[in-house]
């Protein structure tokens, strides 16, 4: 089931598109089906579950933190991440940077953009994104490597709105890229696409879609 699942998406991502498999409330034994048909890169919301999982599944598995990150529990995710989508604010960059100085080791993050017209969602407006870029103080944070953009659609059933969204976030990392990081080869991913939007996610520009449920089924929240 798992397997045909990663399969299934796997053929239909064009070249350069990577899957992020979010694994967030289902078991080490639903990871480790997906491992076994071949699939790397991992997503997780939360802290504890990304620190209990990344302790019992093989090294060679990249983990994605994709949630909102809270401050102090940065350093338990540090040392081992492979990319934070969630970047939300200068104040978390910040966190990042300082707990990745200590360890010496450099982490991929991605800057998430409220393209939503949900109030609910995190992220930076993209005035806000464009400020931040604009102030350069990101330049002195050695310790974090900004590689692209994050982003989710709206909740809706209107393909025109979700596609228009998708598209405005692709524009401004168009923008940013051309503006910042024209010869930064690493600055080049663009996280957005969920189980219900990832084709027209596909069709925007997007390189890493974030699919839970389409290959893991429903979560059950009941426990936490
Ligand atoms: C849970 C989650 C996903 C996966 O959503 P599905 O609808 O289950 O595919 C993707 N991105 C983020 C940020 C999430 O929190």
């Amino acid at each position: 089931m798992i397997a045909d699942k990663i399969k299934s998406i796997a053929e239909s991502l064009p070249a350069g598109v990577r899957l992020v498999a979010v694994s967030k409330f289902h078991p080490v034994e639903a990871v480790r089906d997906a491992y076994d048909a071949g699939q790397r890169v991992f997503g997780e919301s939360h802290v504890q579950e990304l620190v209990g999982k990344h302790d019992v599944l093989p090294d060679d598995v990249e983990w994605h933190f994709i949630g909102h990150l809270q401050t102090n529990k940065v350093k338990y995710i540090v040392p081992f991440v492979s990319l934070i989508h969630g970047i939300d604010s200068l104040k978390l960059l910040v966190a990042v940077n300082k707990e990745a100085e200590k360890i010496n080791r450099i982490v991929p993050c991605l800057l998430q953009v409220h393209i939503a017209t949900e109030d609910t969602k995190f992220g930076f407006s993209t005035a806000e994104c464009r400020d931040l870029l604009a102030s350069g103080v990101w330049k002195d944070l050695k310790f974090v490597h900004l590689c692209g953009l994050m982003g989710m659609a709206t909740y809706t059933e209107d393909k025109v709105q979700i596609a228009g969204e998708f598209h405005t976030l692709k524009l401004l990392f168009d923008e940013i890229k051309q503006m910042y990081f024209p010869k930064d080869e690493s600055f080049k991913e663009l996280s957005m696409g969920m189980s219900s939007d990832y084709p027209l996610a596909l069709k925007e520009g997007s390189t890493l879609v974030r699919v839970g449920t389409y290959i893991f089924g429903e979560r059950d929240y009941g426990q936490s």
